[in-house]
């Protein structure tokens, strides 16, 4: 008889469990990088990807959003949109940081 298990961590990501918060630790770092967790990633559009990492490029080299907006001729909802997702980001990063 084995007695029930307290000590799981499962992953919030798919669900897998490890016997400690190491183990856990490690595979999300591997399997599930920052960068895939913090994008939904529609990854159907691919064009949609291009120009959004195009936006970010402008906006990272000291663009602000209009000139992003009238460089790429792109909607303005979309580089809001793309640029709160790089502030998401950039939050994580910090929090990151600070732990
Ligand atoms: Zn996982």
């Amino acid at each position: 008889m084995s007695p029930v298990q307290l000590a799981e961590f499962p992953c919030k990501y798919c669900g897998k469990t490890f016997a400690d918060g190491r183990g856990l630790g490690g595979h999300v770092r591997q399997s599930h990088p920052a960068k895939q967790r913090s994008i939904p990633a529609p990854a159907s559009h691919s064009s949609e990807g291009e120009a959004a990492a195009r936006v970010l490029e402008l906006w990272r080299s000291g663009n602000d959003p209009l000139t992003v907006i009238s460089t790429l001729r792109v909607h303005p909802k979309f580089v809001k949109d793309v640029l709160a997702e790089y502030d998401g980001l950039l939050n994580e990063w910090k929090k990151f940081r600070e732990a």
